[in-house]
């Protein structure tokens, strides 16, 4: 019998963040080792697709989705197994739910996965099947996945979305990095502030009453695990379980919702 585990959305930051010394680094080593999940689906913000896509490899390669980085991190690997029957279970648990989803049995873990699961779980002895996200579809939409996935978290399967809580590349700044500029820490602040009230409406209409949504989001992909990690709460009051800052523009906040 396994407990049942959480839902966290965490932020990713760069592919560097094993590899240099960060409050955010030592934040999400601390972070796996509370729990023991029997199971991850993780959300990627970079898988991107028009439908709900699971990861139903076996052996998932490390995909190195980034480019001029250090040659040492082109060599990185994250041997973890996949679980083609956990992925064909939440196939199911979508299709019931009306949710259009495919396996792909192909498709690896990129760096929004194994970036933060390498420092979660670095003996990679957990299995893990990434989703995609859907950037043409809405939050609610990926909500509704979330919430059809829930379930699993009572088989003690680890609902993990990985994004970015602001994700404004164009203003990346080096030095004074943890110093963030006003209009990040601004929706960052409101973020924290509506997990932590559980509002649900507010969190799903971010584009319309975040401030400055669109600034801190150019894109949606790295907003959009959230909804699902959201989706898949029992209770809509989540927990503010990180916060700092890189780059001066990256929120690296995670949330916990029971
Ligand atoms: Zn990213």
């Amino acid at each position: 019998m396994n407990a049942i585990a959480p839902s966290l959305f965490v932020s990713h930051g760069s592919p560097m963040l094993p590899f240099e010394p960060s409050m955010a680094r030592d934040y999400l080593q601390s972070l796996g080792r509370l729990y023991s999940p029997r199971g991850i689906i993780c959300i990627s913000a970079h898988w991107e697709t028009d439908e709900a896509k699971l990861c139903g490899a076996l052996k998932p390669e490390t995909i190195h989705d980034f480019y001029n980085f250090p040659p040492f991190l082109y060599q990185q690997q994250y041997p973890v197994t996949g679980d083609p029957d956990l992925a064909a279970k939440a196939s199911q648990l979508l299709h019931q739910a009306g949710i259009q989803a495919e396996i792909d049995a192909e498709r690896g873990l990129d760096h929004g996965a194994w970036v933060p699961l390498m420092l979660m779980y670095p003996q990679a002895d957990i299995p893990v099947v990434q989703l995609s996200v859907q950037p043409m579809s809405t939050p609610e939409s990926h909500w509704r996945i979330g919430r059809a996935l829930r379930e699993l978290r009572d088989e003690g399967v680890l609902i993990l979305g990985s994004g970015g809580a602001t994700h404004n590349l164009r203003d990346l700044r080096v030095g004074d990095e943890e110093t963030p500029v006003a209009y990040a820490a601004d929706f960052d602040h409101w973020l924290r502030t509506s997990v932590i009230n559980g509002d649900e409406a507010a969190l799903l209409d971010y584009l319309n009453v975040a401030p400055e949504a669109k600034r801190n989001h150019p894109t949606p992909e790295h907003y959009l695990p959230l909804p699902v990690a959201l989706g898949a709460a029992y209770n809509p009051r989540g927990e503010v379980i990180h916060r700092s800052f890189s780059f001066g523009i990256l929120s690296m906040s995670a949330f916990l919702w029971q």
